[in-house]
């Protein structure tokens, strides 16, 4: 195994397991963080194996068959998973996406789903339940997902030129089966579909373009997502981002755009329509101008580990207190949920608004096991 692989194992490591709360304090729907911050939006991973190899996520010569994906047993289970969230609702999340890895590779996620969909959020409103895919087998299962109550699915697409798509995505998957899936997720009322695009200098910006184009007037909503120094496998560099104020000038140079405001305060993608109404596209500038100061999200690992922050070097372990052991016994609800407040109340993560070529290079989760 490669030094790189080892250090990625042991970030992997790097979590803490609470203690046992003294007393227990009720939640109240809303908690805040040390700079005001609510915890709106949950993110689960479900899985930590994806059947694509995309270059700047899970690069081939680090994600190969020496690489120590996480045992099943190491998994939460569905149910542990819905306990959480239960958790995190009392807290005040609304927004809960299922992602990886790719999440469509989890045996039985319909399952998941359907336990999912009838929580209700503090206020008594439909939990928003949404998933992330690369979209390879979403044309399978896009029904069964919908029947089971899921209610939009974004799916990530980098190009549409076929060479282009096969060289990322690094398995030679072609791009109309991913178009199949989109179509599919449309029919079964998954949308308003989201497409998500990073772009990578000198290796898809050329699909900026083609892509607006392709899905103008279609009803789903493509953003572009500027390439960012998530993991520590991806070999980022700053000349490798376009700048979303670029993006957002070649394509209106073509087809005319102008901003418009977000559809919710917090709203990570900038949002911009077409001059002649036909729709619009959004553009997430993670590293040009970061959004830390409304961040609202949590990410809960494939094995119960929570993260306050996508770029994060340490997790809190919540599985271990979740399942107890011979001389730790599991806590109870009101107990889980103290722990997961006293752990928001204490987070401070900023680490976009901070970030230097020096920061990019420190170890961090990947965004293959925690999710994107
Ligand atoms: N497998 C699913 C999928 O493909 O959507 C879910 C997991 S994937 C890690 C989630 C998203 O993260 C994808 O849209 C992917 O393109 C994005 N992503 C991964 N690495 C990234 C990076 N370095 N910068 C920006 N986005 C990244």
């Amino acid at each position: 195994m490669t030094d790189r692989v080892i250090h990625i194992l042991d970030s992997r490591v790097a979590s803490h397991a609470p203690e046992r709360p003294r007393t227990v304090v009720p939640a109240t729907g809303r908690v805040e963080d040390t700079r005001g911050r609510p915890l709106r939006d949950l993110r689960i991973s479900v899985t930590d194996r994806c059947n694509f190899r995309c270059t700047y996520c899970m690069p081939k010569e680090i994600f190969d068959q020496d690489y120590h994906f996480l045992r099943h047993s190491d998994l939460l289970t569905f149910e542990e998973i819905a306990r959480l969230t239960r958790s995190f609702i009392a807290h005040g999340v609304e927004k809960v996406r299922l992602t990886g890895g790719e999440p469509l590779l989890r045996k039985d996620l319909h399952k998941l789903i359907a336990m999912l969909a009838p929580l209700k959020t503090r206020d008594g409103r439909e939990l928003d339940l949404a998933l992330t895919t690369n979209a390879s087998i979403l044309a399978r299962k896009a029904k069964q997902l919908a029947d089971a109550g899921l209610k939009r699915v974004t799916v990530s697409l980098d190009g549409l030129d076929d060479a282009v798509f096969r060289r990322m995505n690094d398995v030679d998957f072609p791009v109309q089966d991913v178009l199949d899936g989109i179509d599919a997720a449309a029919a079964a009322g998954l949308g308003p579909i989201k497409i998500n695009m990073v772009v990578k200098r000198g290796v898809n910006d050329q699909e900026i373009v083609p892509m607006a184009r392709h899905f103008k007037g279609s009803g789903h909503i493509v953003r572009f997502i500027e390439f960012m120094d998530v993991g520590s496998s991806n070999g980022w560099r700053m000349d490798d981002v376009v700048p979303s104020a670029e993006v957002v000038h070649r394509i209106s140079e073509e087809m005319p755009l102008r901003p418009i405001g977000p559809n919710y305060p917090g709203e990570v993608a900038e949002r911009w329509t077409y001059e002649d109404g036909s729709g619009e596209i959004g553009v997430i500038s993670s590293v040009t101008q970061a959004f830390c100061s409304a961040c609202t999200r949590a990410r809960l690992s494939t094995e119960g580990r929570l993260y306050l922050c996508l770029f994060a070097q340490n997790g809190h372990d919540l599985r271990a207190p979740l399942r107890g052991d011979a001389t730790h016994p599991a806590l109870d609800d009101a107990e889980l949920e103290t722990v997961i407040g006293d752990i928001w109340r204490g987070r401070a993560d900023r680490y976009s608004e901070i970030r230097t070529e020096a920061t990019a290079r420190a170890p961090k989760i990947e965004m293959s096991y925690i999710g994107g």
